[in-house]
């Protein structure tokens, strides 16, 4: 994959782009025509040069050609002024006279001219007189004459003796005693017709060297100083061939002509060069520039295509809807994922402005206006923006809540538009709105819960503070709840509470809240009540409806309410201390017997606090033994023989003295402290027994149980091993259980009674007559003895009801063969209605108060 994509960005690096490969081809050619342009001046600079050299050759030549011509005949005038006069002729064609001749032809001419030599020649050709630098001499040999020397006599002989201008002299070149030299000779020719020339044929001769004297001289004029006699043509530079005047050869005169085409050349070539190549490297390095300017630029256009690709893939991939405005508002762009959300396609999002599309609505759905929409404040201000709580509409019309950020894009700190990134989040807004009724309502009924009811009830405090107006509170508590779940079940309880939920619903007004706090207690919440007295209708409407049976799959149940009510202003400042004294009045109404409702008092306050207190005392005596027993005798009325005992729990309270079961047991059973001050009781009562028959003491005890620790608290292994742990006997036990033990009709109680049955137990019902109505139960089960709870007996001689209710219950238990005992019997009249209307056994104070095991006086069992 790596080198996959490694090979790509090479392969993508190596296409020169066609603008570069242009601009190349360009330079190229602009180098390659500078080249050739450089090449081709050069070539003509040369051949320029080489013209000028040729020509300034030619030149020199003609130069060279002219000064000759020149010296010779300067040369020649000098020789005819010296023959065409007639002292001359006189002098020397006559007589050679050497005095003479070194005055005028001789010695004075040689210096005066320069000349290398002079020669007078006779007609015979004989040399007469002869002058060089170095002197006169007169006997000269006839071999002096060269033949170069002769011709050229012979020459000037040819001449018209008559003649006197330059045609009269014959010069050239002559060979002179070894050496080369320019001669012109000439006729004598008298001036005057007196005098007459004795020998016509006689000639003067003056000459030059040749070339130390002329070619010195000719160099410096023609400016060439190197102008030289060869003996042979050079293979460079320009020469003349010297020929000489019999036509024989004399080598060459060489010199080196002026070159200016050459020097021109070589002055103007470089310079050409140079610039030239300057302006190639100009060009070469400006293309160069050029070059990578270009791959540059195609390198960036080539980053932004590819980013440009990656960021559309990134916008259709992204699960975000993202579209993108200008500055005007309108839509430039908007992704797969946007358009999947408003549902519409791209040529109806595109080109249009999104805010009366989609945008900013509220959550409520009313429309937002422009300058409030957050897009265009970005676009504004150039702040970016997020947004939680908006909500955007489909194009079906349809809408739904976005979170969105808002972004500005900016070029030169110039606001040039927005990006949109929003996010449908209608799914969290339903985990919220789930998380929100968890927080705020109970899951078994539906109903608001605390926190829900703590909130309702401030908010109803704050309005009623206000308006000045009342807001009443009912704390309720299920009268007898626990004993449905602890015997039928909790599904059986789940199901009471839902039902229960649903009766106070319907009890209460629109306006008012009914709440579950936990377990079986329950808030309602009144607001805008006219006085406490409605308040009071109301729990008796609830107490009404929660009083009747409930049909618990099959099963019936009755359960009653305490209702504690507070008022608001006046039982407390806020929502906690108004459930709190609601709670205490509820705990009233509990001591008032259930059932019923009480309003809050502020003297509530110290009783709760003075219970709250006994509970903890109450939790240390059960870890302390602060309990003890006592004993009251039952007796058979017939002879008044105690027949068994009853075990009455006392506490001594360390502070508080002797306390009664009425002062503790309620508090233990809601505290669940029963469970171990039963245990206790047990024990306690069989440890006693035991020592009772071991004093040979024979007497059956009867233990309390109440309907709280029924199954559960007191379970029949725990009765068989205490029992067995004192080696008692089952039938020196006897357990006193209430109607409604017996009238919760659910596996687990029956379960129990059976069980506590097979042990050997005897069972005894305790306050008959108080419990329920029903009894039926009474057949099931097979019972040692009823007792008639002591409000019947108390009123029993006064109170007709009372013995026709004593009577029925003595008819009844007569009819099922059940023994009968009178609870609280205090008095002899009481003993003998008693025994005059069948009942055998009695218990009270006419026959004993309950002491303890010590004071007791039982007899030793024969
Ligand atoms: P109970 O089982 O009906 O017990 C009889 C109550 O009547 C006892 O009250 C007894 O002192 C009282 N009593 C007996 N004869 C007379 C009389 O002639 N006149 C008057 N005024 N009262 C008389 P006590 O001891 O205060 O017990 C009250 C109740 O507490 C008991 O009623 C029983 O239900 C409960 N209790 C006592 N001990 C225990 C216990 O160990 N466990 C449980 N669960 N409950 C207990
Ligand atoms: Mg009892
Ligand atoms: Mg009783």
């Amino acid at each position: 994959m790596m080198s996959r994509e490694i090979q790509a960005i090479a392969s993508n690096t190596a296409q020169v782009p066609p603008t570069v490969r242009l601009l190349g081809t360009l330079v190229k050619a602009v180098v390659a025509a500078i080249v050739i342009s450089l090449a081709l001046a050069s070539v003509l600079l040369v051949h320029i040069g080489h013209a000028q050299d040729e020509t300034a050759a030619e030149a020199s030549e003609r130069q060279y050609s002219g000064l000759i011509r020149l010296l010779s005949r300067q040369l020649g005038s000098h020789v005819r002024d010296y023959t065409h006069w007639d002292e001359s002729v006189e002098r020397l064609a006559a007589s050679y006279d050497a005095e003479w001749w070194d005055k005028n032809a001789g010695a004075f001419a040689v210096d005066s001219f320069g000349l290398s030599f002079s020669l007078a020649v006779d007609g015979s050709d004989r040399p007469r007189l002869a002058t060089t630098p170095s002197g006169r001499r007169t006997d000269l040999p006839v071999e002096l004459l060269t033949p170069s020397l002769r011709t050229l006599l012979a020459e000037a002989r040819l001449r018209p003796a008559s003649a006197t201008g330059a045609e009269a002299v014959a010069t050239g070149i002559v060979e002179f005693e070894g050496g080369l030299h320019l001669a012109g000779a000439v006729l004598f020719l008298p001036e005057s017709e007196e005098v007459t020339n004795p020998d016509p044929q006689a000639l003067l001769i003056y000459a030059r060297s040749l070339p130390d004297d002329i070619f010195v001289e000719v160099a410096g004029i023609m400016g060439s100083p190197d102008l030289r006699r060869l003996d042979a043509a050079p293979g460079r530079g320009t020469f003349v061939p010297l020929v000489l005047a019999d036509g024989s050869s004399a080598g060459v005169v060489a010199w080196t002509p002026p070159s200016p085409g050459r020097s021109m050349t070589s002055d103007v070539l470089p310079l050409v060069s140079a610039a030239f190549l300057f302006v190639a490297a100009l060009v070469a390095f400006f293309a160069y520039r050029a070059r990578r300017l270009a791959l540059a630029l195609h390198a960036d256009e080539r980053a932004r295509q590819e980013l440009a690709a990656r960021n559309q893939s990134i916008l259709d991939t992204v699960g975000e809807g993202i579209f993108g405005i200008d500055q005007h508002g309108t839509t430039v762009f908007v992704n797969p994922a946007a358009l999947a959300a408003i549902g519409y396609e791209v040529g109806e999002f595109v080109g249009r402005d999104p805010h009366p599309l989609i945008c900013c609505k509220l959550p409520d759905c009313s429309r937002n206006s422009v300058e409030d929409c957050p897009v265009r404040q970005v676009l504004a201000d150039g702040q970016a923006r997020s947004a939680a709580d908006e909500v955007f509409v489909r194009k079906d019309g349809s809408s739904f809540p976005v979170e969105f950020v808002v972004t500005p894009v900016k070029q030169d700190a110039h606001v040039t538009g927005a990006v949109v990134v929003f996010r449908d989040i209608t799914g969290r807004r339903q985990t919220e709105e789930e998380i929100r009724y968890r927080a705020n309502y109970d899951a078994l009924t539906g109903l608001p819960n605390r926190n829900l009811l703590v909130e309702r009830l401030s908010q109803e405090l704050k309005l009623s503070r206000r308006e000045n107006a009342t807001v009443g509170l009912l704390f309720l508590d299920l009268d007898h709840f626990k004993e449905v779940n602890d015997t039928l079940g909790h599904e059986a309880g789940d199901l009471l509470l839902r039902q229960a939920a649903t009766r106070m619903h319907d009890s209460i007004r629109e306006t008012d809240t009914v709440g579950r706090l936990g377990g079986d207690e329950f808030v309602i919440l009144l607001p805008h009540l006219n006085d406490a007295g409605a308040a009071a209708l109301i729990a008796d409407k609830v107490i009404a409806a929660l009083g009747t049976r409930f049909d618990l799959d099959g099963h019936d149940a009755w359960v009653g309410a305490s209702i504690g009510i507070v008022v608001f202003p006046g039982d407390g400042e806020d929502a906690s201390e108004l459930l709190r004294n609601a709670d205490l009045a509820m705990y009233k109404a509990k001591e008032a017997g259930r059932n019923t409702y009480r309003f809050y008092k502020s003297s509530m306050t110290e009783y709760v606090l003075a219970r709250r207190g006994l509970e903890m005392d109450l939790r240390r005596a059960v870890e302390n033994g602060e309990f003890v027993l006592h004993y009251q005798p039952i007796v058979d009325l017939r002879d008044r023989r105690t027949v068994h005992l009853e075990a009455l729990v006392r506490w001594r309270h360390p502070q508080r003295g002797l306390l009664t079961p009425g002062d503790f047991i309620p508090l233990a059973e809601e505290t669940g402290l029963i469970a171990e001050i039963g245990e206790w009781v047990l024990h306690e009562s069989c440890r006693q027994l035991a020592q009772w028959r071991a004093m040979g003491k024979t007497i059956d005890v009867a233990i309390n149980v109440s309907g709280r620790q029924v199954p559960r608290d007191l379970p029949p292994e725990m009765i068989a091993s205490a029992l067995a742990a004192h080696g008692l006997p089952s039938s020196a036990l006897m357990i006193e259980i209430t109607e409604t033990v017996l009238f919760n009709d659910s596996p687990p109680v029956r379960g129990w009674l059976n069980a506590v049955r097979e042990l050997g137990i005897r069972l005894l019902i305790d306050d008959f007559g108080t419990g329920y109505s029903s009894l039926s139960y009474l057949k099931h089960f097979s019972l040692e003895a009823l007792k008639i709870d002591k409000s019947f007996i108390d009123g029993l001689l006064d109170n007709k009801a009372d013995q026709a209710l004593v009577r029925a219950i003595l008819a009844m238990a007569k009819g099922l063969g059940l023994p009968v005992v009178a609870e609280g019997v205090e008095t002899e009249a009481q003993m003998e209605w008693l025994y005059a209307h069948g009942c055998e056994y009695a218990q009270g104070y006419l026959f004993a108060r309950p002491v303890e095991a010590a004071e007791l006086d039982i007899p030793v069992s024969r």
